[in-house]
């Protein structure tokens, strides 16, 4: 079975679409080994595509603010992106780069095991939960799709250039800690029904 840094090796090296391209840089992810929680969003932006790692720009800024209010650490989570390569101008991925690309996020996933999928934005959202979910409706709900557990949450960039939307981010944050403990507590009882 494959590694993370292998994942990661692969990813540098993908040409399986053309976003490489005009890329500096691909952007794996990044967390910690073991984190119970991962963050998905859509795809690098500029200062991404600088450094090479996930939400260092503004919109990473106010997720590190999130994750500060919770009292989580960015290193005991995994933060990482559908689309490893920056689309030009951050236009919207495309079908077939999110198809190309996917298949890495979901190595990603079989290794870290994480207790809860946290998606940013509405992309990240269509990836786990296809068909005809609203952000504006779904977002901070709870749903099990293939033993998973996900939530879809606002990106925090949409949050940053809609006023409105930054209150519901930041209350559907607080109620992460709360939500992983529930299906902690639901897996452990499960796991000892057996
Ligand atoms: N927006 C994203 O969706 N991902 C990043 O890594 C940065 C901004």
């Amino acid at each position: 079975m494959s590694s993370l840094s292998d994942i990661e090796n692969e990813i540098k090296v993908c040409r399986k679409c053309s976003l490489y391209k005009n890329a500096t840089q691909a952007v794996p992810g990044e967390g910690g080994i073991g984190a119970e929680v991962f963050f998905i969003g859509e795809g690098p932006g500029a200062e991404e595509d600088k450094q090479g790692r996930p939400f260092v720009g503004a919109a990473g800024k106010f997720l590190d603010e999130m994750l500060g209010l919770i009292g989580w650490k960015r290193s005991n989570v995994f933060i990482g992106n559908v689309i490893k390569h920056r689309p030009p101008n951050n236009r919207d991925p495309l079908p077939e780069e999110i198809d190309a690309c996917f298949p890495f996020l979901e190595a990603q996933i079989k290794i870290i095991k994480p207790k809860l999928i946290a998606t940013l934005g509405r992309h990240s959202m269509h990836r786990f939960l296809p068909g005809d979910f609203r952000i504006s409706e779904e977002h901070g709900k709870v749903f099990h799709r293939q033993g998973k557990f996900i939530v879809p949450l606002y990106h925090p960039a949409a949050a940053l250039y809609h006023n409105a939307l930054k209150q519901t981010l930041i209350n559907d944050f607080k109620r992460l800690p709360r939500i992983l403990e529930k299906i902690k507590n639901y897996k452990s009882e499960n796991e000892t029904k057996v």
